[in-house]
């Protein structure tokens, strides 16, 4: 896959404790991507009389990558900045020259970038600049951008960046720092989150000390659990196809809808990606509006209706609901509370406890480690679990590498029985616009013929799933304030923007 699958990125613009406010912000996304992480601000060097953009980046998680107080009073100054967080579990990904932001210097100045996302034509992309010539310094389809920004004839950067968006396809929510502009970008599809925030300027800290400006600083985050982080607030999204230009005059007046706002044509609809929901997201974020929390509660109340809590036979005990934590935890509330009312016997316990030391079980290479990062991920509480039916709640299942050592766990531990309650459809199909899955072969779902089939294999006393149907409607019913379209390709292999047949080839080579 390309080196960009789930990212984080954020953006700040008006304030001298932009790389700070970056670094928090970022720490905020940490869950959006572990591998590395970047920080670059802009700011003016007097000795050479031209703006610079400092830069510091690393494999590592944010603590780690920043952990010296001196990169902030002496390396990242300036009053804007951008940063990134990496997920990428690709070969690829090995390559330090793909740690983002990235950063070049042309004509116009400096221009660094933070891609979220997965270009879907970057294969016709890239073979044509190689065809002129062009060298790349990087695997990952984000520098395809920085290629098209500055090949542009236009004269003003913002338009070279326009000029560059309008040539490329698929998912792409970026940050971009110019020497002047923070620019926000979402693809017309709308497949990946990104929100603009305000920061009021007394909470911008030495901003008044430092006779810097005294109007509000904006932000731009994959998430809005990143503004709560630093005192933000939520102002709107970026719209689907929206280039958002903040510049340091408007932003000082204080007011959103004075930004230049462009649009991307898009041909395919907007599709924004409902795993995001699922799993992706913080409960604590709005993201495309609504907040995480409320759909995934919605999610667990429609899976209550679909597949409720078994009933059990008299004698035996009452049957426990657990999530599999941390993801399933706000869905397994909605799903446990709706079966109670709907009349079920059971109640709510933790009964699997998350170790949060370990990273995400994708991040192991080959299948022997990603069984032990799952025991190295959960544990059972054996006194909850004794001879008591158990029903697991998960978000989803991919590879079934977690459900099936999770289900060994709890017989282990002496659960009476194990039903395995998951709230999305079967993954049956790649993403190619920026969620990290495995190729369709190696997809649990696609290895047999039916759910029974699957549950047998998995050891369960029962397996269900939530529908399409009941999923879209889950997501619809929480988040009615956004009628735009999402894309569910995971589930139904319906691809919003169309994907080459040898594109999928390719991608899956890069790994
Ligand atoms: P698996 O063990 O392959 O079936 O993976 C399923 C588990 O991984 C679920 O418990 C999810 O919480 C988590 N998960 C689902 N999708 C992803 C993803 N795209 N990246 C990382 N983890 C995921």
């Amino acid at each position: 896959m390309g080196a960009n699958d789930e990212c984080g990125i954020f953006g700040i613009l008006g304030t001298p404790e932009a790389a700070r406010h970056t670094y928090y912000g970022l720490h905020a996304l940490q869950h959006r991507g572990q591998e590395s992480s970047g920080i670059v601000t802009s700011t003016y060097d007097e000795a050479r009389e031209r703006p610079v953009m400092p830069i510091h980046k690393d494999f590592g998680l944010v603590l780690d990558v920043f952990d010296q107080e001196r990169l902030f009073s002496q390396k990242l100054l300036g009053d804007s900045g951008i940063g990134h967080n990496r997920y990428s579990t690709s070969g690829a990904s090995e390559s330090r020259t793909n740690v983002q932001p990235f950063l070049v210097h042309d004509r116009k100045g400096n221009l660094a970038l933070s891609h979220n996302g997965n270009l879907s034509n970057a294969r016709e992309l890239r073979r044509s600049f190689s065809e002129q010539g062009t060298l790349f310094q990087t695997t990952s389809d984000s520098e395809l951008i920085l290629h098209l920004i500055a090949q542009s004839r236009r004269e003003r950067r913002v338009d070279q960046i326009i000029d560059a968006l309008t040539q490329v396809e698929g998912a792409f929510s970026l940050v971009l720092l110019t020497d002047d502009h923070l620019v926000a970008v979402r693809d017309p599809n709308g497949f990946r989150p990104l929100a603009l925030g305000r920061l009021a300027s007394e909470s911008s800290g030495s901003a008044k000390q430092n006779g810097h400006a005294e109007g509000p600083a904006w932000c731009v985050a994959s998430e809005t659990c990143a503004f709560d982080m630093i005192g933000a607030e939520y102002v709107r999204d970026v719209e689907p196809g929206e280039i958002l230009v903040i510049d340091r005059e408007t932003a000082a007046r204080g007011d959103a809808s004075a930004f230049e706002s462009y649009q991307v044509p898009g041909r395919h609809g907007v599709s924004q990606c409902v795993f995001e929901y699922v799993y992706f997201s913080r409960p604590d974020s709005k993201i495309f509006g609504e907040m995480v929390d409320k759909v995934r509660r919605q999610i667990g109340r429609q899976l209550a209706l679909e597949a409720p809590v078994p009933e059990v036979e008299d004698g035996q005990k009452e049957p426990i609901v657990i999530p599999v934590p941390d993801s399933a935890n706000t869905a397994t509330l909605g799903y446990a509370n709706a079966c109670q009312k709907q009349g079920q016997r059971c109640h709510f316990e933790i009964g699997l406890i998350r170790n949060h030391y370990v990273g995400r079980t994708f991040i192991a290479p080959g299948q022997d480690q990603r069984e032990m990062k799952v025991r190295g991920k959960f544990n059972t509480v054996e006194g909850l679990l004794r001879d008591r039916p158990v029903v697991v709640v998960d978000d989803s299942i991919v590879r079934g590498t977690t459900a099936s050592y999770l289900v060994d766990m709890l017989r282990d531990s002496g659960a009476a029985s194990v039903h395995f309650r998951i709230t999305s459809p079967p993954v049956v199909s790649p993403c190619f616009y920026g969620m990290d899955f495995p190729s369709e072969e190696e997809l649990l779902a696609n290895q047999f013929d039916s759910i029974a089939e699957m549950g047998d294999h998995l050891g369960v006393d029962s397996l269900a799933y939530l529908s399409v149907e009941g999923l879209m409607k889950a997501v619809r019913t929480a988040n009615k304030q956004n009628d735009l379209g999402y894309c569910n390709a995971c589930f139904t292999g319906d691809y919003p923007v169309p994907v080459e047949a040898d594109q999928v080839k390719e991608e899956f080579e890069w790994q």
